[in-house]
């Protein structure tokens, strides 16, 4: 090895699969592929630019479809890279990951690694095989923004698109589109110039971003979403409890309203001390309740809001704890 390559920065990177592993037998369909098939060797022979930027290793943790991926699973990667940032053994992570649900991947490492150094989850929209590719130059940025210095303190980053993008607000915002992962309200971190990234402001947290510790939970509760409509019953909220949710979200809409029978359903459950918190379907601006009447998600969506309640649930907070995660005071 030469000189120049020992000082390179070490970045750890798990894969687990997704659109940026995925194969199609045909080179221009981007629809009809399957997710997760290419190896992390195969993900790092498609850019060996990559061994200029930093000395990596790589590890399968998985490889799915991010619609497999489980809250286990999230807790045993958050895990495997505290003790990776700990023991000194990274200087960076990379997580490549299906975007369908990276942004829940992302939001939970962000709420439970507790580093200053950078984690990176990226993604790709088009699978491996397609014509203009997107995930060999997103996996080159990952690596070369989790090797950055400038990149540390910023919490969990996304990064698709030469966006650099906060995992606490962005959010998978179109079904097909490249530049599908926005924060609509409070925009990306910075961008990238080829494999140098430029931010926009010095590196700071979002406000009030809660942080739970991994190391003493082992499993995590059933939290599920119900989502209100103007028809919607309390079937579903109690169908929820009948299978052993210890919480649920409302996807309400506007800023915290759901439907009189989930409303009705919902405040007979807060009384009783089980927690139920009302997002907002609207995809921004804060969702707000009336303590006695539930618990507003604030800024945080339906999907993360789930996270959250499922940390503060493992952690034994109590209802006032849980409303704090939400808004801090
Ligand atoms: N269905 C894919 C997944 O989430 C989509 C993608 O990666 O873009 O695994």
């Amino acid at each position: 090895m030469s000189d120049t390559a020992e000082k390179l920065p070490k970045v750890k990177i798990f894969a687990t699969g997704g659109t940026i592993a995925g194969a199609s037998k045909s080179n221009t369909d981007n629809l009809h592929y399957q997710a997760g098939s290419i190896g992390i060797q195969g993900l790092l022979d498609a850019v060996p630019e990559i061994h200029r930027i930093a000395e990596v290793s790589g590890e399968q943790f998985l490889n799915v479809g991010s619609h497999e991926i489980r809250s286990q699973d999230l807790l045993k990667l958050s895990k495997l890279i505290q003790e990776q940032l700990d023991e000194g053994l990274a200087e960076g992570i990379v997580v490549t990951h299906g975007t369908d649900t990276l942004e829940e991947t992302a939001f939970f490492l962000d709420l439970t690694v507790k580093t200053d150094k950078p984690i990176v989850i990226v993604g790709a929209m088009r699978p491996a095989t397609a014509i203009s590719a997107d995930g060999p130059l997103n996996l080159l940025q990952a690596t070369a923004l989790a090797a950055n210095l400038q990149a540390r303190s910023r919490g969990a980053m996304v990064l698709l698109n030469d966006r650099i993008q906060s995992a606490y607000y962005t959010t998978k915002t179109h079904a097909n589109a490249l530049d599908t992962f926005r924060a609509s309200e409070q925009g990306s971190l910075g961008f990238f110039q080829n494999a140098t990234p430029h931010f926009y402001y010095s590196a700071a947290n979002p406000t009030g971003k809660p942080q739970f510790n991994c190391s003493k939970i082992s499993e995590l509760p059933i939290v599920d979403v119900v989502y209100s409509h103007q028809d919607a019953g309390a079937d579903l909220l109690q169908a929820s409890v009948d299978r052993g949710a210890k919480g649920v979200v409302i996807a309400a809409s506007g800023n915290g309203w759901a439907s009189p029978a989930l409303e009705l359903a919902a405040l007979k459950l807060t009384k009783t001390g089980f927690p139920v918190v009302f997002s907002t379907r609207t995809g921004n601006g804060f969702a707000i309740k009336p303590i006695e009447q539930g618990i507003g998600s604030g800024l945080i969506n339906a999907q993360k809001a789930r996270i959250v309640l499922m940390l503060a649930l493992a952690s034994n907070y109590n209802s006032e704890q849980i409303s704090q995660c939400f808004n801090p005071a």
